[in-house]
């Protein structure tokens, strides 16, 4: 067992596990109903050499939620193979299935993975992907002025409206709350097309595509071909190479509007992303009206957080934010994580003449940052120290997010 309290989860799983055999059906149901209770996104079972590990993710964080001496481990993989249709003798090779939800009473159906690893096999188990989750703009926790600009910016005709952040920052959340938004405004009056990898969610009314790299089918040769259907609005999925990124632009200058991801640490260094895939400055200064970078954190539990006290803690944060941060504790209402639910820090880089000339001059990413502070974008920085002040999240959590790097 892990150290600590032991939880009831634990106990019942612990007496399950001593049933041997006979208990693996209920073992695997109780995993899934736990994971399911504590809103987890992934189940990760893993054997160490004698012992099971059983980890879910929470708000983006892995966690152990369970460990248990027995001969039990094998037979948990083997049971989610069988729930998920998989080859329970092939052990050696990586396989891929789908549980049907009424077979584990889950709300939807569950994704498997199993993998060898050198201990033994591994299954993650996804029960949903955070990223394409039913929301509305003005449920992403934008600052309202952010919210305001994405929402101007999505009815213009034309232009490019770039996400940037880390994998697993909410960047498809917020494209497909955008287009759920621009849909609603327009009545289904703009022809929308998009070129995903993969297609996570059907919206109705919008052309989807997925790309098949292995036959020919990438980002750029569906773009091509789709610029002859007459599109209205473009989404890109992701913008990884100079012909994606060029196809975009010249679109996005020729009366079409066009939303992506593309990956850079903040949004100023996009212009300096899209320069170094040999895109034309004047292309890159021009086409792109608004970069939204984003990170998600999580919340501290506001039953359980404490005032911030130990010296790693507070280490760099200025005397204002010394009387005013918090830390997570943890308690029952958050399974002992300290953490409920996440809150994203926004940071909005809208284009303007100044960043215009500073991108036509391949100005560094740091000048074009300054500018656009100057013209009043709130970095992450400050969104960061704000939701430290408030006591929202924690400095340990934001250095997660941010870097260790990060001071108040
Ligand atoms: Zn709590």
């Amino acid at each position: 067992m892990s150290d600590g309290p032991v939880t009831p989860f634990e106990a019942r799983l612990c007496e399950l596990a001593e049933g041997g055999v006979e208990g693996v059906v209920d073992f695997a149901d109780a995993v899934v109903a736990e994971a399911i209770r504590r809103g987890a996104s992934d189940i990760h079972i893993e054997p160490f050499g004698a012992t099971l590990l059983v980890r879910f993710r929470l708000d983006g964080v892995l966690l152990p939620a369970l460990q248990i001496p027995t001969q039990v481990p094998t037979n948990v993989v083997s049971r989610f193979k069988v729930l998920a249709d998989l080859l329970t003798y092939q052990s050696d090779m990586p396989q891929e299935g789908r549980i049907p939800r009424d077979r584990v009473n889950a709300p939807a159906d569950l994704r498997v993975s199993s993998f060898p690893t050198v201990r033994g096999e591994k299954v993650v188990i996804r029960l949903f992907d955070p990223e394409t989750q039913d929301v509305k703009l003005e449920e992403l926790g934008y600052p309202p002025a952010v919210r305001e600009e994405l929402e101007r910016q999505v009815q213009n005709p034309g232009g490019i409206l770039l996400l940037t952040g880390p994998a697993g920052s909410g960047k498809t959340t917020t494209i497909y709350a955008a287009l759920r938004y621009l849909l609603e405004k327009s009545g289904g009056a703009r022809h929308v097309v998009t070129v995903e990898d993969p297609v996570e969610r059907m919206l109705p009314g919008v052309t989807q595509t997925q790309v098949h790299p292995g036959t020919g089918l990438t980002f750029a040769r569906c773009l091509r071909s789709l610029m002859r259907q007459d599109p209205e609005v473009i989404v890109i999925g992701e913008i990884r190479d100079r012909e994606t990124a060029e196809i975009g632009m010249e679109a996005g200058l020729t009366g079409h509007l066009v939303i992506s991801t593309i990956h850079s640490g903040s949004a100023a260094g996009v212009f300096t992303r899209l320069l170094e895939m040999k895109i034309e400055p004047y292309l890159a200064a021009s086409a792109v009206n608004l970069v939204v970078a984003q990170r998600l954190v999580r919340r501290l539990c506001e039953k359980c957080r404490r005032p911030a006290r130990a010296r790693e803690e507070l280490l760099g944060l200025s005397e204002e934010l010394l009387g005013r941060a918090h830390t997570a504790a943890g308690c029952d209402q958050c399974f002992n994580t300290g953490y409920r639910g996440r809150t994203v820090l926004v940071e909005a880089l809208r284009n303007s003449k100044p960043i215009r000339e500073e991108v036509l001059q391949r100005a560094a990413t740091e000048t074009i940052h300054l500018t656009a502070i100057s013209h009043g974008m709130r970095p992450l920085q400050e969104a960061a120290l704000e939701a430290v002040a408030q006591g929202v999240t924690s400095p340990v959590e934001i250095r997660r997010v941010l870097g260790q790097d990060w001071n108040g």
